[in-house]
């Protein structure tokens, strides 16, 4: 769906798309949706700023009003504020917003980001990922983590990526859930252990000391060989537990509370980091918290992109904080992406920061190229500087 006042924008950006096999409906502004919201059921809007009478805003609205929640790309040549503002509302309403386009129209770079969004909605199957892991088309992206009181980088996330000669990147929200399902989680968990490991005894010798943290479904803490094969990769790699943390996602998902707790108290004697992973949402409750061993927490980031602008969500988050502390867990916030947030989180006692304000997640030898810079005084395009990291200390503090 393109909304655009301008006739000659929607033509464009329709053939652009319509050429590469889309199917297209467009649209002059709000007084033409407002009676028929279906319309705004598809996996794209491209939706222009200023619309006449009325504006994106209005659009956005009417998504929320109606609990449409497609993917939304911002055209627009206003002011880079509003456009943003506009941005940060879609994404509190829950709408899956990819990204700003400037006018005149990026062709190439809207392109890309379609085909990304296709990649991801196509739906994988079984064979698919079967194929994927024989192939080793399975890598890992490292998201370095902050340290909001020193502006070290304390350690890094790996994330799952898959690619695919065909698909292109398949995000792990695509494949994630269906090896869950399948049982194929158990070897592509083992297969991202194995390089995981690998990079951080090849990170060590450089002399890079960080924290390397692992996703883990529960299914795979769940096997029954778990701990005696992770410890024999460990010792394989030369890598000691004190260097790792274990990010326990889905946390809903255990079969076995018993079992589970028996397996992480096992994994903390033995000096590992444990994390209950997206804390706050449906999957990662209070519960979970009160009965598993954890060592850290990690605020979810749907609280960090509302805490600035919602005064909930910004008292959840000193809450959680708070109960962080009195538990004596290390407080991790995702998915910080604005100075403002990471200013909010400072303030407000977390320990750790991880997001695209900092650094998006990077493969190995591009965040090797940073981290090996970062203290220097050259500026980085990848993730951020060290001379920045101190101004974001600096401006912290109150004054
Ligand atoms: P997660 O564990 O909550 O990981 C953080 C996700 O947030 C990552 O998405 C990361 O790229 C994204 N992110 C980081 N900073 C920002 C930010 O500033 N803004 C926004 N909007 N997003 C940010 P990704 O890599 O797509 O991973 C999605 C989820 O897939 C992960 O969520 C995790 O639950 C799961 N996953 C990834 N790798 C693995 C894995 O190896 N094993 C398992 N079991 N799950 C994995
Ligand atoms: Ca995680
Ligand atoms: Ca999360």
């Amino acid at each position: 769906m393109i909304i655009d006042d301008d006739p000659t924008m929607r033509s464009l950006v329709g053939s652009l798309l319509s050429r590469q096999g889309h199917d297209i409906d467009t649209a002059e502004g709000l007084d033409e949706l407002e009676h028929a919201p279906e319309r705004l059921d598809v996996d794209l809007v491209i939706l222009d700023y200023r619309l006449g009478r009325s504006t994106g805003l209005d659009v956005i609205r009417l998504l929320m009003t109606s609990s449409i929640t497609p993917h939304v790309i911002l055209l627009s040549g206003a002011e880079r504020e509003r456009v943003m503002g506009a941005v940060e509302l879609g994404r509190a309403y829950g709408l899956h917003m990819l990204g700003v386009l400037e006018k005149p129209l990026d062709a190439p770079a809207l392109l890309r980001i379609v085909e990304q969004l296709q990649a991801s909605l196509r739906v994988v199957s079984s064979g698919h990922i079967r194929a994927a892991l024989e192939r080793g088309h399975f890598l890992l992206a490292y998201q370095p983590k902050f340290c909001l009181s020193t502006g070290r980088v304390s350690g890094v996330e790996a994330l799952a990526r898959w690619q695919d000669p065909e698909l292109g990147l398949v995000p792990p929200d695509r494949f994630i859930s269906v090896a869950e399902k399948d049982g194929q989680i158990i070897p592509l968990t083992w297969q991202l252990v194995e390089q995981a490991l690998a990079q951080q005894y090849r990170w060590r010798r450089a002399g890079f000391d960080l924290d390397m943290a692992i996703n883990l479904s529960p299914a795979v803490l769940e096997t029954d060989d778990f701990l005696p094969q992770f410890l024999r990769r460990l010792t394989a790699h030369n890598v000691t537990p004190g260097s790792l943390t274990l990010e326990l996602t889905e946390t809903r998902g255990i079969r076995d509370m018993d079992r589970a707790i028996d397996q992480l108290s096992r994994l903390c004697d033995l000096g590992f980091s444990i994390a209950i992973d997206d804390f706050g949402t449906g999957n990662a409750s209070m519960l979970q918290l009160y009965r598993l061993p954890f060592t850290q927490l990690k605020i979810d980031r749907a609280f960090v992109a509302e805490c600035t602008y919602d005064d909930k969500a910004e008292s959840i988050i000193q809450m959680v904080i708070e109960l962080a502390r009195r538990l004596g867990l290390d407080v991790v916030a995702e998915g910080v992406e604005t100075l403002e947030q990471g200013r909010l989180l400072k303030r407000a006692g977390c320990h750790t920061g991880q997001g695209y304000f900092f650094s998006r997640p990077l493969y190995a030898d591009r965040f090797e190229a940073w981290y090996g810079n970062f203290g220097k005084q050259i500026p980085d395009k990848e993730g951020i500087s060290w001379h920045t990291m101190q101004q974001f200390i600096q401006q912290c503090h109150p004054t």
